[in-house]
């Protein structure tokens, strides 16, 4: 086990940041801390990077008890989504700067600077000052700056939230890579859900201070125990009193709600020949209130009974489109449905 919270509770006067958490990563693992402003991310990791003190619960770095271990003797690269480069120094400097700490001789920092500048394709940027280079190339330094001491932790806070979309998604890639090629116990804050779904081995959702859900992204989008997590990982439907009977593979414990992802329906004329696995199948009649239009994929709002269904579809040739006002047919296998608790 390389990094471990045992009960970790952190208080601010009466209100905790971080309420009893427990998590066990292990060697090599990328584990993203997930959820809404507010909901202890930072402090999570802020207290393994030891800038805070827990006020309950203990914090293990591979098998040892980190309570009396200052920040700067942790060995744990971290970047910030700040990018927090020294603006005085050139790039170069910023990333010689962890060798030093570390007592590393001049002719051994140059080598490494050179190679983890090759890394990050920015060969050419080392004399240049933070100030001159792109928000996607400072942050690629401060991703080589964590990495360039070799320390088994690597922690990153919003890494890509000051990125704008396209060069999040390069940016994904980049530490994607990053990760496969060096391989370090890694974990990550964000409250970007594609972020969390893209880069990690497992997602841990915080809600208010606590752990709500922990599994690997396939996991958690697909059986979500709680509806704060449906909703929090993509869209979904939940039906509390829909109008209409669901049908389910399994018993549906008490006090459950239903929850059906939006891609897993199909939309359809009423007068479409029905499936050939019409058996595992259920079918509710609905009328078109809505249909949103978003590139590669539809979206329609679909009353039926007394609720409103989404449904999202993929834009494919041949593929028929609904019109508002028009009368559908919904269906979708009993075996997606989930049931979770409130
Ligand atoms: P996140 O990173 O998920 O947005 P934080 O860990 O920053 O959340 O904060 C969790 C909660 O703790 C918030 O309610 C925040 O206001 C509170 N908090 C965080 N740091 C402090 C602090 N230094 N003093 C008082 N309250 C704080
Ligand atoms: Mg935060």
């Amino acid at each position: 086990m390389q990094i471990e919270f045992r009960n970790v509770t952190k208080k601010y006067g009466q209100i905790a940041a971080v309420q009893d958490l427990s998590l066990a990563v292990l060697r090599g693992e990328f584990v993203t801390i997930l959820g809404p402003s507010g909901s202890g991310k930072t402090t999570a990791l802020m207290l393994l990077a030891g800038f805070i003190s827990p006020t309950e619960g203990d914090i293990r770095i591979g098998g040892h008890s980190v309570a009396a271990v200052p920040s700067y003797r942790r060995d744990q690269g971290i970047v910030f989504q700040s990018y927090a480069l020294f603006p005085h120094l050139t790039i170069r400097r910023n990333l010689e700067f962890p060798l030093e700490m570390r007592g590393a001789r001049a002719a051994e920092r140059e080598t490494r600077v050179d190679r983890m500048l090759e890394r990050v394709r920015l060969k050419e940027f080392g004399d240049r000052m933070p100030s001159q280079l792109s928000g996607g190339q400072q942050q690629r330094v401060a991703l080589a700056r964590a990495l360039i001491a070799d320390p088994p932790v690597l922690l990153l806070d919003e890494p890509l939230g000051a990125l704008d979309r396209n060069l999040r998604e390069q940016m994904q890639s980049e530490i994607k890579s990053l990760h496969k090629e060096f391989g370090k116990t890694t974990i990550c804050v964000t409250h970007d859900q594609e972020e969390a779904l893209t880069l990690s081995d497992r997602i841990v959702v915080m809600r208010d201070g606590r752990i709500e859900q922990i599994d690997t992204p396939e996991a958690l989008y697909d059986r979500p125990a709680t509806r704060f997590v449906a909703n929090f990982l993509g869209e979904a439907n939940i039906f509390e009193n829909p109008g209409f009977n669901m049908e389910c593979d399994v018993t549906p414990p008490l006090g459950s709600i239903a929850m059906l992802r939006p891609e897993r329906i199909c939309i359809a004329t009423r007068a479409a020949p029905q499936p050939p696995d019409a058996d595992w199948r259920q079918f509710v009649a609905g009328t078109v209130e809505d249909m949103i239009y978003a590139g590669p994929m539809r979206k329609y709002h679909v009353r039926a009974g007394r609720s409103m269904v989404i449904i999202r579809e993929h834009v494919a040739a041949g593929k028929q489109i609904f019109g508002i006002g028009e009368k559908v047919r919904l269906d979708w296998l009993r075996s997606d449905v989930r049931y979770l608790i409130t």
